[in-house]
């Protein structure tokens, strides 16, 4: 019975090769250092796999900055403007594209698929002339052999890389990027040659898209590609790899289906229907990678559960053809439980990092050969069994207040019209308020306060006082600027999230649980281990404080459920809307609190709804549905004249503005401006919205300046489809990553033109 893992985290487990990479790009260390950090890492991280008794070990998942990237220079899909002459390409153009340099601006990233790690998507066009222009994959696979390491290179599927991209500027948009199928595939074929002469005996084609909403000709051509690939594969056991959901059942025919594939790869954590479409139709003689360890997660395995599907599997794929594996690549969970030694002990025992969960792979691999390690099944069972009945996980009062919440509904007694008018009574705000999003810049001297106060360094008195400075300082500086609606500006906050775990019940953080984010960026999600509860006031005494230094309205300042729930490691033992709901009601504690401390204007954010959208479109209606329901408890106890704002990032919502509406805050603020006005044309196609809204008037993501004038025109855009009296002035998000010189003149201008915007009214 065989173990394979579908990729590993590139980082190391102190983020090595992110500070390899800061220092290589501040041009503090060699090309020649920055390979070796690389190089040691690799060789750990197979040696690893190895020791483990894993026996299909990926290469080529290791990257310097993104595996799509990679996969980019590979075929030598440089854009145009980065000037590459061709050669092997170097990390000149190599980081150029992935980080722009001091004439040309990076290559676009987004998302890869509904996970935190983003990629740099291709521009391709007919123009593109591909060639085989990195050897990355093969030299990986001969260094890895170097070391007596036999290894499966990993491809990204060349149908999945063409799906991932975009068409080129200048390219119209009824391109068809799959035209190019023809003209990457003898790329892919020189690669898998190169391969196969370097004695490569597997090769593994990472294909996920095959989870996404299809159409017909898009299934198609994936028969086409591996059909053509046939000849150059034979010889080879060639795996295709799916993650991320189950793969639906035209798919899972086409994949299964295909020519010159030996075997296929299925997340069954994600893909319970995958399971079932196995087990009624499985193609004989095929192997199995059965994908029952969570790469997305950090929970130990159950490992007798995961034993009895594996049982239930062999049955329909013969025990010579069934591997265990990990439901995905282990790049989106943590790296190594072993340096985490201030968490607490019972907690870390139910909890498996990626070296961990090699181990859990390799115990279920010879479990099912028969050689099963009693001490590591009874371990596990142990740990399993006490996170089900430990009282720090479940607290009946909060599973009962959830569970009332489910099927009724939580919306505030009267219209969003009826509210406005009630809070403008009370606020007296000018006509086009104007507000910020939450921080203020913070500086050096803001973070070492913090940093000490944690160590114990400096009394709370002494922090108190000094965040309490910073507090007014902001606040005299939003006068003088005569905003309207003030914030705090955040500055006892590290991070939106953990600020809110740390205070609330069922959270717990880990010292070195970094995930890669994009590039040298890492995360370090929070853990909700279990009933999520507020022992008391979170934000209370901070707004009250604030609120006490000036006459102006000033914003109590909160993070959404669902926010708080996407950018955190979830619990796996109960549904995830149910982990919502706990911390909706934690929220709306706190939002009461804040109301009866006479804070008017409160806002919550959800940065991170629509990101939580799941990649089926068949699933987000339900997503939708009790995501907008967790916001919606956290305010439905205030009173009419308690103005709820709420603020998302990310520009791309036009799909779900059906679903901001039925929030039914009072105003929302969301990133804008660097969108194209596509949020505006929303309103330009007739919907209706009667809450108040503030699309952001300029990027907050760039140091640039915005001058008056360009405010003003924005702004004027807006008032072409937004009624007057519902449109607020604000920049697209926190100012908390950038500096005073470029916030204060920014806001200057923001001001006056919302000023002359009024005069003209
Ligand atoms: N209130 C937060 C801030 O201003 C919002 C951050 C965000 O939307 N990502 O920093
Ligand atoms: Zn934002």
């Amino acid at each position: 019975m065989a173990s394979h893992i579908v990729g590993y985290p590139r980082m190391g487990p102190k983020r090595e090769l992110k500070f390899a990479l800061e220092s290589f790009w501040d041009k503090k260390t060699t090309a020649e250092d920055l390979e070796k950090v690389a190089t040691d890492l690799r060789s750990s991280i197979w040696k690893q796999m190895a020791g483990a008794g894993i026996k299909y070990i990926p290469s080529n998942t290791f990257s310097y900055y993104d595996h799509m990237l990679d996969t980019t220079a590979m075929l030598g899909a440089v854009p145009s403007r980065y000037n590459w002459t061709g050669g092997e390409i170097g990390f000149d153009t190599y980081f150029s594209m992935a980080r722009g340099n001091a004439t040309l601006p990076a290559m676009e990233m987004t998302k890869w698929f509904d996970t935190n790690y983003h990629f740099i998507v291709p521009e391709l066009g007919p123009e593109v002339k591909f060639s085989y222009a990195s050897h990355k994959a093969v030299n990986e696979y001969k260094e890895a052999k170097a070391l007596g390491v036999e290894t499966v290179p990993v491809l990204v599927g060349p149908v999945s890389y063409l799906l991932l991209s975009k068409p080129a500027k200048g390219v119209e948009k009824s391109f068809s990027l799959l035209s190019l199928l023809g003209s990457i595939l003898p790329v892919y074929k020189e690669v898998v040659a190169e391969l196969k002469a370097a004695g490569a005996s597997w090769i593994q084609f990472d294909e996920p898209t095959l989870v996404l909403d299809l159409e017909a000709h898009q299934l198609e051509a994936f028969t086409q590609a591996y059909a053509e690939l046939e000849v150059t594969l034979s010889g080879l056991n060639v795996l295709v790899e799916t993650y991320f959901a189950d793969v639906p059942a035209a798919a899972y025919k086409t994949l299964t289906a295909l020519k010159g594939v030996t075997a296929f790869g299925f997340d069954l954590v994600r893909g319970e229907k995958t399971l079932e479409l196995i087990k009624s139709d499985f193609p004989s003689g095929k192997y199995l990678f059965a994908g029952l360890v969570d790469g997305r997660n950090i929970w130990a395995n159950d490992l007798a559960g995961s034993l009895t599907t594996l049982q239930a599997l062999e049955a329909v794929a013969g025990k010579d053809n069934l591997v265990v594996s990990t439901s995905c690549s282990l790049l989106h969970t943590a790296v190594d439980l072993v340096n985490e030694p201030k968490l607490d002990k019972e907690i870390k025992s139910w909890l498996a990092f990626a070296a961990q969960k090699i181990v859990e792979v390799n115990a279920l691999a010879t479990a099912l050969a028969g050689q099963k390690n009693e001490e590591i099944f009874s371990t596990n069972a142990a740990a399993q069994a006490t996170r089900k009945s430990s009282p720090r996980v479940t607290n009946e009062a909060v599973q009962k207040a959830a569970a009332a919440l489910r099927g009724s509904d939580h919306r505030r007694a009267t219209t969003v019209s009826a509210r406005l008018d009630a809070q403008q009574k009370k606020l007296n705000l000018p006509a086009l308020p104007t507000t910020t999003i939450g921080s203020f810049p913070q500086t050096v001297e803001l973070r070492r306060v913090r940093r000490e106060y944690k160590a114990k360094k400096i009394s709370e008195a002494d922090y108190v006082n000094a965040i309490k400075e910073e507090i007014s300082k902001v606040v005299k500086i939003q006068e003088e600027l005569d905003i309207d609606v003030l914030v705090h500006g955040e500055p006892e906050r590290n991070d939106m999230v953990e600020y809110f775990g740390e205070q609330l019940s069922g959270f717990a953080f880990s010292a070195n649980g970094w995930v890669q984010s994009y590039g040298s960026r890492c995360v370090k999600p929070p853990i909700i281990y279990g009933d999520v509860s507020r022992p008391k006031a979170m934000t209370v005494f901070w707004s009250s404080m604030a609120q006490s230094m000036t006459s102006r309205p000033m914003k109590g300042m909160l993070t959404g459920p669902v926010t708080i729930l996407n950018w955190s490691f979830v619990r796996n033992d109960q549904p995830r809307f149910e982990t919502c709901y706990q911390i909706a009601l934690a929220i709306k504690d706190e939002v009461e609190d804040l109301e009866k401390a006479g804070i008017t204007v409160i806002q919550i954010d959800e940065a991170a709804l629509r990101e939580g959208l799941p990649l089926r479109k068949s699933e987000h209606a339900f997503y939708l549905d009790w995501s907008v329901h967790s916001f919606r408890i956290t305010n439905v106890g205030v009173q009419d004249t308690t103005q709820i704002h709420t603020h998302m990032c990310y520009s791309n919502f036009n799909d779900i503005i059906q679903s901001i509406i039925d929030m039914d805050a009072d105003v929302i603020t969301i990133e804008n401006s660097r969108s194209d006005e596509k949020l505006l044309s929303v309103f330009r196609e007739g919907v209706v919205y009667g809450a108040g809204i503030g699309p952001g008037v300029y990027d907050i993501h760039s140091p640039r300046i915005p001058s008056t004038e360009e405010i003003a025109e924005r702004a004027k855009k807006m008032l072409a489809v937004l009624e007057s009296n519902i449109l607020w002035i604000n920049p697209d998000c926190g100012l908390k990553t950038r500096k005073y010189a470029e916030v204060m003149p920014a806001l200057t201008n923001m001001v006056k033109a919302a000023k002359i915007l009024r005069e003209e009214l």
